[in-house]
């Protein structure tokens, strides 16, 4: 199943972007400017590392709300990390 939007790795959060991945890769390269869903143009970056870096809060929202998930239920505020 797939949504309209991929999970990217940028400047020490986890973006959401709905900007078309260059194929035949299914992430974005690092190093390229993407529109987030949280509004903010990001640098993306690659690796382990950045993978683990938390989740942007208004990425997470925009893409709860596009696939219809509820919201989170245990944050108040900005959880630092989901796993
Ligand atoms: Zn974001």
């Amino acid at each position: 199943m797939s949504h309209p939007f991929t999970w990217v790795p940028a400047e020490e959060q986890r973006h959401a972007s709905r900007d078309p991945v260059p194929p035949p890769a299914l992430e974005f390269p690092p190093e390229l400017t993407v529109s987030a869903l949280c509004g903010r143009e990001v640098v993306t970056a690659t690796g382990e590392i950045a993978w683990l870096w938390p989740t942007c809060p208004e990425c997470d929202r925009t893409t709860r709300e596009l696939v219809g998930a509820p919201p989170r239920h245990d944050s108040g505020g900005v959880k630092r990390d989901e796993r």
